[in-house]
């Protein structure tokens, strides 16, 4: 088959610079440890395995150990009481979360209601929710409008984790603009997510199938999926070539690789060549 590959597939330079950092300080034998997994991706994560990079689902004693944030960033209460513990902070939040964070604290000191539209769940939103005084009205984009409590409100600031799909938030802005008086919108989505966003709208078009590489917990890699399948029903998302069953590309030419800020170079490397090698 002939291979498209989306040019802004591989790691995000907020992902890259979190791998960098974890690794300079694994490298000096310093313990390190991380709240959860550095990013959704296994080959990543049992890279840091063997590195001996501990991830832990609580702060335990932290004296002489080393505590990296991840680039999702975290709640504030989590850098408090890692400190109170003992731990060193190696602080790799993305400097594009840096900026959502910065983005609300400003304008919940306006004395704005901050709304935020993200996956309930993840952890850059739990990181936003924590940098704030208040906690934000939440909007999860995969849950009805909470129209009653938008009612109630007069002013609000709109601010969205960084890797949302670009056209749903575009609707629930007008929809939320529609029901509050004075809305202000910062479109905190980052340019990374919006240029693998203008991709996937383009790819899947041009190509008979479509291939996203990343893991299926990745909130990016997701919307790449979502918006590619939409264009493109057949469109499938994989971990590594050990998920591709070639007897699905049958009558395929030409197929488009998409693939999440946390997916590894080598791993789309050995997708395409595996794709490449394919005969339909
Ligand atoms: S997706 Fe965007 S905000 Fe998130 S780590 Fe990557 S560059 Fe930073």
């Amino acid at each position: 088959m002939k291979v498209e590959l989306a040019a802004s597939a591989g790691f995000c330079v907020g992902v890259q610079r979190a791998i960098d950092m974890a690794l300079e300080h694994a490298g000096k034998n310093e313990e390190l440890f991380m709240l959860g997994d550095i990013v959704h991706n296994d080959s990543v994560v049992e890279l840091f395995k063997k590195k001996g990079v501990k991830k832990i689902k609580k702060l335990g004693r932290g004296a002489g150990r080393n505590l990296l944030i991840r680039a999702h960033g975290a709640p504030l209460s989590v850098y408090a009481a890692a400190r109170k513990a003992g731990y060193k902070i190696i602080d790799a939040t993305c400097p594009m979360v840096k900026e959502i964070h910065e983005a609300a604290r400003a304008d919940e000191k306006k004395g704005r209601i901050v709304v935020l539209i993200g996956d309930e769940k993840h952890e850059e939103v739990l990181g936003i929710k924590g940098s704030l005084s208040k906690p934000p009205i939440l909007i999860d984009p995969s849950k009805p409008l909470p129209v009653r409590k938008l009612k109630q409100l007069k002013k609000v600031s709109i601010i969205v984790q960084s890797t949302q799909n670009s056209e749903k938030v575009s609707a629930i802005v007008s929809k939320i603009s529609a029901i509050v008086p004075d809305v202000a919108f910062h479109d905190t989505i980052c340019v990374p997510t919006k240029n693998r966003q203008k991709e996937a709208k383009v790819l899947p078009l041009r190509n008979d199938a479509m291939v996203v590489v990343g893991s299926g917990s990745s909130a990016n890699t997701k919307r790449l999926y979502e918006i590619s399948a939409n264009l493109n029903k057949r469109t499938y998302i994989i971990n590594s070539t050990r998920d591709i069953d070639p007897g699905i590309f049958r009558g395929v030419r030409k197929v488009g690789v998409l693939a999440g800020a946390s997916t590894p170079d080598s791993i789309i490397k050995q997708v395409v060549s595996f794709l490449r090698s394919i005969d339909p």
